[in-house]
């Protein structure tokens, strides 16, 4: 099929994904064109902030791809202190974007969860202002989402990283600890208790083929999903997943596939928010405005404390420079502004697609 006739469709079969994922360079500027359009007409161009706080990097899992997976001895483990924290909700409000990300590696212990559930209530209490609050902090029990959802987080990222079972095997420690069904699962819960939910995939990982990624976009769809997070895979030396570096595909075609990932899902899902994942950025110095420019309208400064930028490396090349918390957001905005889009100060910044379910129920 030809690439007008595909991009006159806003549903699209499993062939028809792949045809697009596999598109050439030509057509590729047609379809981020598309996806551009679509974002401008139904969620406009104003790109919401949400500042990205990497509160911990202790984790139990092993993840084979991640450079903080607990088997890796080289890094010095860290946690934000309460005030650290409260330090960058200062700095988002002070920047008018009153919306964090609080991310860490995952624990469920019970220190852990208190720990968490106490800084939400003092964020809660620190503000005058109401603050979006996403937390992706990995899978928990429907008693802990649900604890922290009363405790002031109302959505929720937790990416389920592959959704061809065999590619997540093939990307995890085969253990219970690293259960494909249970990942899914609480993707349901969150839905169910009331997160904006989001999820997503490492775009480009050993093993993956583009029918892998028309299921994935298809499984967002099926879900319903709020917001996406998605990226390029990254390698980490320091990790299991490395030695089958040799077969990746280039950091150029891995940011093209991401790109077109981002406007396909933007044509079909219209209203949600996607992001313009920190990964894109160490592929590519303007991976994030060209996902701008593909569909993307959510982007997440970081402002976690330089000094703890070093031990949050989930993947080489990760950006830790400090150029967007203090020099900022003049920095910042100009990047969006180059892109045509504008900043949505003020706004917390709820998926539409969200807003728009809640009316209907
Ligand atoms: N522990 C939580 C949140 C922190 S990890 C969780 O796993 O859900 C956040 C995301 O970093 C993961 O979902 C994964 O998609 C991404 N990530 C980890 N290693 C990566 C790599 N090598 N390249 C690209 N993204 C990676
Ligand atoms: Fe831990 Fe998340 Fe990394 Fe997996 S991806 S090792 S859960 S931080």
């Amino acid at each position: 099929m030809k690439i007008d006739q595909l991009l006159s469709q806003s549903d699209f079969s499993h062939a028809d994904l792949v045809n697009l994922l596999a598109c050439n360079d030509a057509d590729m500027l047609l379809l981020l064109e598309k996806g551009k359009k679509i974002k401008q007409e139904y969620v406009s161009n104003k790109v919401f902030l949400r500042g990205l706080v990497e509160l911990s990097n202790t984790c139990v899992k092993n993840c084979l791809y991640c450079g903080i997976r607990c088997e890796n001895t080289k890094i010095q483990r860290y946690f934000l202190n309460d005030d650290e924290v409260l330090e960058a909700v200062r700095f988002a409000l002070d920047h008018n974007f009153p919306s964090l990300v609080l991310q860490s590696g995952e624990r469920t212990d019970t220190a852990f969860v208190n720990r968490i559930t106490l800084l939400l209530e003092k964020i809660r209490k620190y503000s005058n202002t109401p603050i979006g609050i996403t937390l992706s902090m990995g899978e928990q029990s429907e008693e802990v989402y649900r604890r922290w959802f009363d405790a002031g987080a109302n959505r929720y990222l937790l990416r389920i990283e592959a959704t061809n079972p065999n590619l997540y095997k093939k990307i995890h420690p085969t253990d219970t600890l690293h259960d494909y069904q249970k990942r899914i699962n609480s993707l349901y819960l969150l839905k169910k208790l009331g997160y904006q939910t989001g999820t997503g995939v490492m775009i480009g990982l050993p093993f993956q083929t583009l029918d892998d990624l028309a299921q994935d976009l298809l499984f967002f769809k099926k879900i319903d999903i709020d917001m996406v997070g998605m990226g390029p895979y990254v390698e980490h030396p320091d990790t299991p997943l490395f030695q089958h570096q040799a077969q990746l595909l280039s950091k150029e075609d891995r940011m093209n596939l991401s790109l077109k990932m981002i406007a396909i899902l933007r044509i079909m899902m219209k209203d949600i928010n996607i992001a313009a994942a920190t990964a894109l950025q160490s592929l590519d110095d303007l991976g994030r405005e060209k996902a701008l420019n593909a569909g993307a309208n959510v982007i997440m400064p970081n402002l976690t404390p330089e000094k703890y930028r070093e031990g949050y490396k989930l993947y080489e090349n990760k950006p830790s420079t400090h150029e967007e918390a203090h020099d900022t957001t003049t920095a910042l905005e100009n990047r969006i502004l180059s892109t045509g889009d504008t900043i949505a100060y003020g706004e917390q910044g709820d998926s539409k697609h969200f807003i728009e379910k809640k009316k209907i129920l």
